[in-house]
C-alpha cells in the first residue's frame, strides 16, 4: 500500500526543537514563559496591525475567553456561523447563553449578511438583541468583513472572529484576525501552522489583554497567598507549545506560498471538467491561506463526492466532506438557525482535498492520478 496521503498534517520548519532546548536549558517547563512571550511578539508583528495577542492553550479557549471578556451572560443569543467546525459554537453552551445559527452566502461560504439581520430581528421581536457575532473564515477564505461590520456597528453587536483557519489570509490587505472586536486563531496539529494543540486571543488594548492573561492563568489577585475575585480559567499556552510555534512562525510565509500553489494545481486539474467547482477568492479583495481547498461535486451519473472520497479512500488518499453544519448537529437541534439552505447543498456536495504543504511530486501524481481515472469513469 501506498503511504498514506493527509488532508492536512503538521509540517516542521526545523528550528523548533531550538526553542524547545531554550526552554529546557533555562527550565521554563510552565504556561509562561519567554517563548509564550516570544510568539506573542512574533504574532503581534507579522499580523500588521494595533493589536496585542495572547497566546493561549487552544482556539476554542480562546472563543470561550473571548465570550466571557464581551460579559455574555446564561440565556443571552449570540450569533454564530452554521457551516463550520463546533469548536465556533460550543463556547456558547459553556456559557449558559443560546446560539442563533446562520447560513452562508455563496462567494465566501461565511456569513450570510442578510440572513445576519434577520437574526439579530428575531432576537430583539424577543426582547434580547443578540449580544456578539461569530463570523468564521471558512477554510482560509475571509468573511464578507464590510458588510459584516457594517451591521455589527448600525446594530452595536461586537464581532468575535474565528479566525483559526485563516492565519496569513487577508481582506483589502489587512490581515484575518485583525477584524474583530476579538479575534482568535488557533495552532492545532492540522492548521496552517501547528503548535502541537494551542490558540490565540486577539484584542484591541493592553488592557485587554491583561485580562485575558489574567483570567487564562486561574485568576489570581495580587496578593502573597492565593485570593481570588473572579473565577479563573487554565488557558494559558505551555512555553514548550510555544516553542514550536516560534519555530513555525519562521516559516508561515512558507507555507501559505505553498497551500496557495496547492490551490492552484487544483485549479488546473478541475479546469474545463464539467460537475466540478473549485472554491476560489471571489474577486481580488480577498486573499485566502487555502488553508484546505474544497471542491463541489454536482452529482452525475456514478460521480458525486462521497463515491470521490471512498475511491480515494482505496488509494489511501484522505479526502473529508465539509463541515456539518451546526443547525443540522443532533447536539443542536431545537436551536434557532436563519438561512435558505446553502450550507445544506455544500455539506452535501463539498469535499475538502489533501492540501498539506508538505505534499511532494510523487504525491500530486497519486492525486493527479486518482482524479483521471474519476473523470474517466
Ligand atoms: C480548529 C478550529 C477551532 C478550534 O481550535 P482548537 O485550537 O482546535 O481548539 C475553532 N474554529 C474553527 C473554525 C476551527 O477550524
Amino acid at each position: 500500500m501506498d503511504k498514506k496521503i493527509w488532508l492536512s498534517s503538521p509540517h516542521m520548519g526545523g528550528a523548533e526543537m531550538k526553542y524547545i532546548q531554550a526552554a529546557f536549558d533555562e527550565n521554563w517547563i510552565s504556561p509562561l514563559g519567554p517563548n509564550v512571550n516570544g510568539l506573542e511578539q512574533d504574532l503581534e508583528r507579522f499580523l500588521d496591525a494595533n493589536v496585542h495577542v495572547a497566546a493561549l492553550s487552544s482556539g476554542t479557549a480562546a472563543l470561550h475567553l473571548s465570550l466571557i471578556l464581551l460579559g455574555i451572560k446564561a440565556g443571552d443569543y449570540v450569533i454564530c456561523q452554521s457551516l463550520t467546525f463546533s469548536a465556533s459554537a460550543n463556547p456558547i453552551i459553556y456559557m449558559g447563553a443560546i446560539p442563533i445559527f446562520v447560513d452562508s452566502e455563496k462567494d465566501t461560504w461565511n456569513l450570510c449578511p442578510n440572513a445576519v439581520e434577520d437574526a439579530i430581528k428575531f432576537g430583539i421581536s424577543k426582547g434580547k438583541k443578540p449580544k456578539a457575532i461569530i463570523a468564521v473564515s471558512l477554510y482560509g477564505m475571509p468573511y464578507k468583513v464590510d458588510e459584516i461590520k457594517e451591521i455589527s456597528e448600525r446594530y452595536e453587536i461586537p464581532v468575535i472572529e474565528d479566525s483559526a483557519e485563516s492565519l496569513g489570509s487577508a481582506y483589502k490587505n489587512q490581515k484575518c484576525g485583525t477584524f474583530g472586536d476579538l479575534s482568535v486563531l488557533s495552532f492545532n496539529g492540522n492548521k496552517i501552522i501547528t503548535t502541537s494543540g494551542g490558540g490565540a486571543l486577539i484584542v484591541k488594548n493592553k488592557e485587554f489583554k491583561n485580562k485575558a492573561v489574567f483570567l487564562s492563568t486561574q485568576a489570581k489577585d495580587d496578593a502573597p497567598h492565593y485570593e481570588h475575585t473572579n473565577i479563573g480559567y487554565n488557558y494559558r499556552m505551555s512555553n514548550i507549545c510555544a516553542g514550536i510555534g516560534r519555530g513555525q512562525m519562521e516559516v508561515l510565509e512558507k507555507r501559505i506560498a505553498k497551500r496557495r500553489e496547492n490551490h492552484n494545481i487544483y485549479k488546473r486539474i478541475f479546469k474545463d471538467v464539467e460537475h466540478f467547482t473549485l472554491h476560489t477568492e471571489p474577486d481580488a479583495d480577498y486573499f485566502s491561506n487555502h488553508w484546505l481547498s474544497v471542491v463541489c461535486i454536482n452529482p452525475n451519473g456514478d460521480i458525486n463526492s462521497d463515491a470521490i472520497r471512498l475511491k480515494f479512500l482505496e488509494k489511501n488518499i484522505e479526502t473529508r466532506p465539509i463541515w456539518k453544519p451546526m443547525h443540522l448537529q443532533p447536539v443542536f437541534k431545537d436551536t434557532p438557525y436563519f438561512g435558505s439552505g446553502l450550507s445544506e447543498r455544500l455539506f452535501e456536495n463539498g469535499l475538502c482535498l489533501p492540501s498539506g504543504s508538505n505534499l511532494d511530486a510523487n504525491d500530486w501524481e497519486r492525486i493527479k492520478d486518482s482524479f483521471d481515472m474519476v473523470f474517466k469513469s
